[in-house]
């Protein structure tokens, strides 16, 4: 049986500030975060271990988080893995970026500023439906 500590989430972000936030919510909640700052790092994150979610920040320079969450699914589907669930952050309602994710099947957002309740709670949402 998993505990919730041994789940680990790749979070994404080039925002400093949100990098911070998101890896102490994280470890205070139990979960082995690795927090990066794009898509380079995160796709080398993916190559080298395991995770049970992925949350990815969209406007960034570089690759854009949905070009993270297409990259994770083709690594996956290549591995024989079964896809990581994805959470999306957006800085605010953004209909563009949400109408694209649906598209791409994205089950779930937070907005930011997220506060730590809510933002557990859709982790929580994600890693039971599995
Ligand atoms: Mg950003």
């Amino acid at each position: 049986m998993m505990t919730k500590k041994t789940k680990r989430v790749l979070a994404v972000d080039d925002d400093g500030l949100v990098r911070k936030t998101l890896e102490i919510f994280l470890r205070e909640a139990g979960y082995q975060p690795t927090v990066v700052s794009g898509g380079d790092e995160a796709l080398a994150a993916l190559s080298e271990q395991h995770f049970d979610l992925l949350i990815t920040d969209i406007r960034m320079p570089g690759m854009d988080g949905l070009q993270i969450i297409q990259a994770s699914r083709d690594y996956c589907r290549q591995m024989g893995k079964p896809p990581i669930p994805e959470i999306v952050l957006t800085a605010y309602n953004d209909e563009p970026v949400k109408q694209s994710a649906a598209r791409m099947g994205i089950r779930d957002f937070i907005l930011k500023p997220f506060r730590a309740e809510e933002f557990l709670r859709t982790l929580e949402r994600n890693l039971l439906s599995r």
